[in-house]
C-alpha cells in the first residue's frame, strides 16, 4: 500500500491522480487540499476518506467542516492547511497539483519532511530551483515530474548514464495559435486560448499553452529536473502531441516517449516509480497516424518562449518576475481586462523594470512575486 496526498485534488491534474487511485487498489489518499471547490472536495474525502483536507480560505473550511461532520477529517485553511497536508505523517509521497507560486512553501515543507514529491506545480521549479533541487538532495527525497514532457525525458533516461547527455528535445504542440501571426494574436478571444488542439488541461496552462509561455517554463523547469545547461535544451514542434520529448546522446542515439496525450500516464508513472503499471485507455495505432511532423517554434511572434529563455539566461530573481507577471496577466486575460498579446507587454514590462536579485531565497522570491503584482496593479 502506498500512501498519497494531494494538494490541489480538484483541478484537472489532481482529479486525474484521484482517477488512478481509484482504479488502484495499492493506492491511498492521507490528505487533500483544494482552492474554492469545496463541494468536489467534500465528494472527494467521502470517497477516498482521507484524515486531513484544506482549503485556502476560512468561510470555505467551516462550511466544509459543516458539511462533513459525521465524518473523522480535520479541515483546516490558508498556508497553514497547505503546509500540514504537504507534511502529513501517513503518507509517502506529495503530488504539486496545486497551479501557480503558491506551490513553493508546501513543496518546501515536505521536501523537509521526507517525502517525495509527483511535482506538475511547475512554478515551484521555475521560481525556486536553485532552493528545491539541492533540498530534495540534502532530504534524499526523489522530485518526479508529472509534466508530460519531463516525464518523457525521465523514462528516456532510464537506465542511462546522465553525464552522457547531449541535449533535451522538449516538444510543443504549438497550441491552438500556432501558424498565426502576431496581427491575428492581437484579436484572439478567452475562448479561442481556451481551444487546445491535443490536451485537456486547468485553465492558466492552457493559455500558457496558447502563448508559448508554458514551454518556456517547461525550459526553465527542465533545467533544474535534469541539471542541464540551457543550451542543451531545444523546443522542437510536432503538432500531432504524439512524441511526448526526447534525449540525444553524445554518440547521436537519440531515446524519445511516445503516446497518445492523456496525463495519466506520466501522474502514473510519478506514483509508481520505478514500476509500471497496466494503465486503460487508447494505444498509439501507427498505421493510422501516417505522419509525426516536426518545426522550429516562432519565437518572434509568440514572444513567451524568448522572454523564458531570456529570464532563464539572466536568473537569479528574474524567472520569478516572468512567471508571477504571467500569473497575474494570465488572470486578468482570464476575467477579459486585457487583451491576448498584452499578456506579452506585461512581462516585457515588468522584466524590464526588475533588478535581479542573484540567488534569492524563499522570502525574496516571494517578495518579488509581490512587487510585480503590485506593479501590475498599479499600471494596468
Ligand atoms: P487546475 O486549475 O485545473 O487546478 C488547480 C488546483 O489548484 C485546483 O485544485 C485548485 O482548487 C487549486 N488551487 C488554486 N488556487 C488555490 C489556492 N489559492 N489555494 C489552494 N488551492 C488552490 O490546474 P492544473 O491541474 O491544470 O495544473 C496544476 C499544475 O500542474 C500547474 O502548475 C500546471 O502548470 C501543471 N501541469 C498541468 C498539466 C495538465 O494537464 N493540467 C500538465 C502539466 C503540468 P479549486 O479548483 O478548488 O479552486
Amino acid at each position: 500500500m502506498k500512501t498519497i496526498s494531494i494538494l490541489g485534488s480538484t483541478g484537472s491534474i489532481g482529479t486525474q491522480t484521484l482517477e488512478i487511485v481509484r482504479r488502484n487498489k495499492d493506492l491511498k489518499v492521507a490528505a487533500v487540499s483544494a482552492g474554492r471547490n469545496i463541494r468536489l472536495l467534500e465528494r472527494q474525502i467521502r470517497e477516498f476518506g482521507p484524515r486531513l483536507a484544506a482549503v485556502w480560505s476560512e468561510e470555505d473550511a467551516k462550511e466544509l467542516r459543516m458539511a462533513v461532520s459525521d465524518l473523522d477529517v480535520d479541515i483546516l485553511c490558508g498556508m497553514e492547511g497547505l503546509e500540514a497536508v504537504a507534511a502529513c505523517a501517513e503518507s509517502e509521497l506529495l503530488v504539486t497539483a496545486i497551479v501557480g507560486m503558491i506551490g513553493i512553501v508546501p513543496t518546501v515543507t515536505a521536501i523537509r519532511a521526507g517525502k517525495d514529491i509527483a511535482l506538475a506545480n511547475k512554478e515551484t521549479l521555475v521560481t525556486a530551483g536553485h532552493i528545491i533541487m539541492p533540498l530534495a538532495k540534502e532530504h534524499g527525497v526523489k522530485i518526479l515530474p508529472v509534466d508530460s514532457e519531463h516525464s518523457a525525458i525521465f523514462q528516456s533516461l532510464n537506465g542511462e548514464n546522465r553525464s552522457q547527455i547531449a541535449k533535451l528535445l522538449l516538444t510543443a504542440s504549438g497550441g491552438p495559435f500556432r501558424g498565426k501571426k502576431r496581427e491575428e494574436l492581437e484579436k484572439m478571444q478567452v475562448e479561442d486560448a481556451l481551444r487546445h488542439p491535443n490536451w485537456n488541461m486547468g485553465q492558466k496552462i492552457t493559455i500558457d499553452s496558447a502563448t508559448l509561455v508554458n514551454k518556456g517554463l517547461e525550459v526553465m523547469e527542465a533545467r533544474w529536473l535534469f541539471d542541464v545547461e540551457l543550451d542543451q535544451i531545444q523546443v522542437v514542434v510536432q503538432p500531432q502531441s504524439v512524441i511526448h520529448s526526447m534525449v540525444e546522446f553524445t554518440d547521436g542515439a537519440v531515446i524519445a516517449q511516445l503516446g497518445t496525450p492523456d496525463m495519466k500516464l506520466p501522474i502514473q508513472y510519478a506514483l509508481y516509480y520505478p514500476e509500471r503499471r497496466y494503465l486503460a485507455g487508447d494505444r498509439l495505432d501507427f498505421a493510422k497516424l501516417g505522419s509525426i511532423t516536426f518545426e522550429e517554434p516562432d519565437m518572434e511572434t509568440f514572444a513567451g518562449l524568448s522572454y523564458a529563455i531570456e529570464a532563464a539566461r539572466t536568473g537569479g530573481s528574474m524567472p520569478t518576475v516572468f512567471n508571477a507577471a504571467n500569473e497575474r496577466a494570465v488572470s486578468k486575460f482570464l476575467h477579459r481586462e486585457i487583451g491576448f498579446t498584452d499578456i506579452y507587454r506585461i512581462i516585457r514590462a515588468c522584466m524590464d523594470a526588475h533588478r535581479v536579485i542573484a540567488a534569492p531565497d524563499i522570502r525574496q522570491i516571494l517578495e518579488v512575486e509581490q512587487g510585480v503584482y503590485d506593479m501590475i496593479e498599479s499600471r494596468w
